[in-house]
């Protein structure tokens, strides 16, 4: 197994630049009072295609040979690694194919056939997605991207970290959102380059905690497709890479109820006219309920995206 490391980080912000966006980083006086401390938003919900997930892909997909190039990208996600493959396959003229779940949200499905992508859904209760994505790959010959576990996605999404603390300097305390860990990792891998003493931490729903289970037992813990509003954060398991730099650099992986992310999503719509999907609201739920002191503490929050219908998002905060 081999890790990708910051060096990774820093070669795969050279290949981006000038394709991602860089993304603003925002302030705001009713979170710093909420929090008692200093706090910095880093808010990939104005990336590409809406999520830092573009970072990932782009990065994975500029590296292919051109043999590969000929084949194109294949991937599986429940909806943002799907767009990021799919823009960035166009972005770089090759063929794409991903496997989504049947009940992903509707934007998300129709988002990614507009980026030109060929979509096949699933049934992500009965069907397993891994074994159907390595079978169309072999069919077709493409290579296949996965959404968290493999090194070049990982370096990719280390960049949106290494642009914040480039921007504001280092930081005391520095919550991420946490799903199968690739945004977690490559945030990480920056943090101990640029902060080397700013605490790290992971962020996922209170109903999918293996993260948490993962990092206090010291393995890998699997659980059930987990029920929450977070679809970005429903992943069952770490991914063997991301739980290696998880448990090496990370300090701790807090998680956040349903009834905490609309909190947070109505925050973010009424104090900072943002809009933020239930997984990238992940972050601030966290810093919120963690019961730390942050009190006078420079802290950042990483809003991993905004991608959400229109019509869901009145339904949530107003409900
Ligand atoms: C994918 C995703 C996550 C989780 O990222 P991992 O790298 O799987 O941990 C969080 N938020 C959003 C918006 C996502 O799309």
């Amino acid at each position: 197994m081999i890790l990708p490391t910051y060096d990774d980080v820093v070669a795969a912000a050279a290949r981006i630049a000038g394709r991602a966006h860089k993304t603003p980083v925002l302030r705001s006086r009713t979170a710093n009072t909420m929090l008692g401390a200093e706090v910095f938003f880093k808010c990939e919900n104005f990336q590409r295609m809406g999520a830092f997930k573009f970072r990932g892909g782009f990065n994975a997909l500029a590296r292919f040979t051109p043999e590969q190039k000929k084949r194109g990208a294949l991937a599986f996600s429940s909806g943002n690694h799907a767009q990021a493959i799919a823009l960035s396959a166009r972005i770089l003229g090759m063929p794409a194919v991903i496997l989504m779940p049947q009940d992903a949200p509707a934007a998300k499905l129709a988002a990614t056939r507009g980026y030109g992508a060929e979509v096949i859904t699933f049934d992500r209760f009965k069907e397993d997605r891994e074994a159907l994505s390595r079978q169309l790959a072999e069919e077709r010959g493409m290579t296949l991207i996965p959404p968290f576990d493999h090194a070049d996605v990982i370096a990719g999404q280390g960049t949106a970290a290494k642009e914040l603390f480039e921007e504001v300097g280092e930081l005391d305390h520095f919550f991420v959102c946490l799903g199968g860990g690739g945004l977690l990792s490559g945030s990480a891998l920056s943090a101990r380059a640029l902060s080397p003493r700013c605490k790290v931490y992971g962020v996922e729903p209170e109903a999918g905690n293996d993260g948490q289970q993962s990092l206090r037992s010291g393995q890998r813990i699997k659980i059930a497709v987990p029920q929450t509003l977070a679809d970005g954060a429903q992943t069952q398991q770490l991914g063997h890479l991301t739980f290696e730099i998880i448990r090496s650099k990370v300090d701790d992986i807090f998680t956040a109820t349903d009834g905490q992310l609309v909190d947070s999503m109505r925050f973010y719509a009424e104090r900072m006219k943002m809009l933020v999907e239930p997984t990238g609201c992940l972050s601030l739920a966290g810093a919120a309920s963690s019961g730390l002191d942050l009190r006078g503490a420079r802290v950042g929050v990483l809003i991993s995206g905004g991608n959400i219908d229109l019509s869901r998002f009145a339904q949530l905060v107003s409900g």
